[in-house]
């Protein structure tokens, strides 16, 4: 679909709302396991996602934003968990930064398709600095699953569940 720049920024308002929610979830789950560095990289992220946020509400000022009917973009759960509610309690940093970066992704590649779609120059220009931003993303989660152990039992059962998108 074509969005329309007040439509834009709505969807991006509630999508980098989710994102801060998210990871600060995280954050907490990793804090509780004692691994300091993983729940500091989440809180980092907690921080771009507001700030984000914040820029965008910012730039959405004076536009009457729509209410979202329906809604594409949504974090996706880990495959383990039941509820939208609560994070397997059993997930590991190495799965936990996988389970961030597949959402990075479909953040990022839901931008690039907005700007793809849309006719507006406006919103064509956001979308692109957006995607942009989120592949950074991506490339910082690389970067910590580079460094961190993969555990021996992880998602290995669903062969979808590559680090490769
Ligand atoms: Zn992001």
């Amino acid at each position: 679909m074509s969005y329309s720049l007040p439509e834009f920024l709505a969807h991006a308002i509630a999508l980098e709302r989710e994102a801060a929610e998210r990871y600060l979830e995280l954050a907490d789950m990793m804090e509780s396991y004692r691994n300091d560095e993983v729940s500091q990289l989440f809180r980092d992220m907690v921080r771009y996602s507001n700030l984000h946020h914040d820029s965008i509400v910012e730039r959405a000022k004076g536009i009457a934003l729509p209410t979202l009917r329906s809604w594409q973009y949504r974090w996706r759960q880990p495959p383990e968990v039941g509820g939208d509610e609560a994070f397997d309690p059993g997930l590991n940093a190495y799965d936990a930064l996988r389970y961030a970066r597949e959402n990075e992704v479909r953040a990022r590649d839901y931008y690039a398709q907005a700007g793809a779609q849309s006719t507006d120059p406006e919103v064509k220009r956001l979308a692109a600095e957006f995607a942009a931003e989120e592949a950074e993303h991506v490339q910082a989660l690389d970067d910590w699953l580079a460094r961190t152990p993969r555990p021996s039992a992880t998602w290995s059962h669903d062969p979808d569940r590559s680090a490769t998108a």
